[in-house]
């Protein structure tokens, strides 16, 4: 009962669960994602995290002039 392990093309992964070319939710530009969730390349992840890794000082109502 090792049939099913000579047909590697019966292997199937969960839909959307393994990587494959998926257009990104962005900028329609199609990445490689790694797995389910991965709906955003790489780039624009990488924006995604800059813009909330900003911290909302520097704005000019910040509680830092303490003097
Ligand atoms: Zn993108």
């Amino acid at each position: 009962m090792n049939d099913s392990d000579l047909n590697p093309s019966i292997v199937k992964t969960a839909r959307g669960d393994a990587p494959a070319e998926r257009r990104c939710l962005r900028c329609s530009a199609v990445f490689w994602s790694e797995g389910f969730g991965e709906r955003i390349c790489k780039r624009c992840k990488a924006q995604a995290a800059w813009k909330s890794a900003i911290p909302s000082a520097n704005s000019g109502s910040g509680r830092r002039s303490a003097r």
